[in-house]
C-alpha cells in the first residue's frame, strides 16, 4: 500500500495509467542509458533514433491496451460494489483460476450472494408477524401495493377473537399465543391462495378476499366459524372460543374507507352479542 499511496500523485484518477507509468520508467531506464552511451560514443544515427522511437510508440500502445484489458476484472468488481451500495445486488461474471482478479470477482459474488440473502431475510421479517407467521400490516400493504387496482378489488374482513383477554387470564399467556397461532393457521388454510391474511393487531386479523364478493367472503368466514365450533381452539369454561367479524367490499384505493366500514361492522357484531359475522351493509 505504501508505493500505491506514494505514487498516487501520478495519474491520481487512473490506476491503469499509473501502472503504465511505472512500467514505462522501468523499461526505459536501460534504453535511455543506451541512448546516452550511443550519443557520447557517436554511434547514434538518425535511422537508429527513428527505429527506437517507433518501437517505443508501438510498445506504449500495446502496454496501455494490455494493462487496461488485464485490469478489466477490477473495474467490473468496483462497478458491482458501487451498484450494491445503491441497492442493486447482482452477480459478476467469474473468470476461474486463483489469481488476484479471479479471487476478487469470486469474493464480490460471495458478498453479493450473502447480502441478497440477508436483504431477503430482513424484508421477510419486516413483513411477517413472528408469532403467527401471517403478514403484518406492513406486509399486507406491500402485497396490495404490488397489485393493480383491479386485482385488489374484492372484500375485506376484520376478524376479532371474542373475550380473548379471558383466554390469557384463565388459561395463561402461552395458551393465548398458541390459540393465536392456531387461529391464523385455520384462517390461512381456509382462504384461497390468492387471498391475504394479516395480523392487524393483538387478537385481530384482517382477511383480504381478492376478486370475491362480500357474500363469498362471508361464506368462507362461516366455514371458519363452523370449523372452530367443531374443533375448538380453546374453551372459556364450558364455552368454545368464538370470533366476531365485520365485512365490506374493498379495493386498494378505498382501503381506508373499507377499513372504517369493516371496523364499524365488527363493532356492531360485538355489540349484538359477539360470535357473528356482520356486513357493513346490514348496519342501519
Ligand atoms: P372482545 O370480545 O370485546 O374483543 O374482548 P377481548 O378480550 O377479546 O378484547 P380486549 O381488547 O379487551 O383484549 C384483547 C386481549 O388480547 C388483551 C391482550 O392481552 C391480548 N393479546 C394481544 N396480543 C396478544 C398476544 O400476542 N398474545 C397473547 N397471549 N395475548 C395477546
Ligand atoms: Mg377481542
Ligand atoms: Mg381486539
Amino acid at each position: 500500500m505504501r508505493l500505491y499511496r506514494a505514487s498516487s500523485f501520478i495519474f491520481p484518477r487512473s490506476l491503469q495509467l499509473r501502472l503504465f507509468a511505472v512500467c514505462f520508467v522501468g523499461t526505459h531506464l536501460p534504453l535511455t542509458a543506451f541512448l546516452v552511451w550511443a550519443t557520447i560514443t557517436g554511434q547514434l544515427d538518425l535511422l537508429g533514433v527513428l527505429l527506437v522511437t517507433g518501437a517505443t510508440l508501438i510498445g506504449t500502445i500495446i502496454a496501455v491496451g494490455g494493462i487496461y484489458a488485464l485490469l478489466a476484472p477490477i473495474d467490473v468488481a468496483a462497478r458491482a460494489l458501487n451498484d450494491a451500495e445503491n441497492g442493486e445486488i447482482a452477480l459478476v461474471p467469474t473468470v476461474g483460476g486463483t489469481d488476484l482478479a479471479a479471487r476478487l470477482l469470486a469474493g464480490v459474488n460471495r458478498a453479493a450472494g450473502a447480502t441478497a440473502e440477508r436483504v431477503r431475510k430482513l424484508s421477510r421479517e419486516a413483513s411477517v408477524d413472528p408469532l403467527t407467521n401471517v403478514l403484518n400490516r406492513r406486509g399486507l400493504l406491500q402485497e396490495l401495493d404490488a397489485l393493480t387496482e383491479q386485482e385488489t378489488t374484492g372484500a375485506l374482513a376484520l376478524v376479532d377473537m371474542d373475550h380473548f383477554k379471558l383466554v390469557n387470564d384463565q388459561l395463561g399467556h402461552d395458551t393465548g399465543d398458541r390459540v393465536l397461532r392456531d387461529f391464523a393457521r385455520v384462517l390461512s388454510g381456509t382462504v384461497r391462495q390468492t387471498d391475504f391474511v394479516a395480523r392487524w393487531g393483538g387478537e385481530e386479523f384482517l382477511v383480504y378476499f381478492r376478486g370475491a364478493t362480500e357474500a363469498q367472503a362471508q361464506s368462507v368466514l362461516m366455514r371458519i366459524a363452523e370449523r372452530i365450533r367443531n374443533e375448538p381452539l380453546a374453551h372459556l369454561g364450558e364455552r368454545p372460543l368464538t370470533f366476531s367479524a365485520g365485512t365490506t367490499a374493498a379495493s386498494r384505493r378505498t382501503l381506508d374507507e373499507s377499513l372504517r366500514r369493516a371496523d364499524a361492522a365488527l363493532y356492531e357484531a360485538k355489540h349484538r352479542g359477539r360470535a357473528r359475522i356482520l356486513s357493513n351493509a346490514e348496519l342501519g
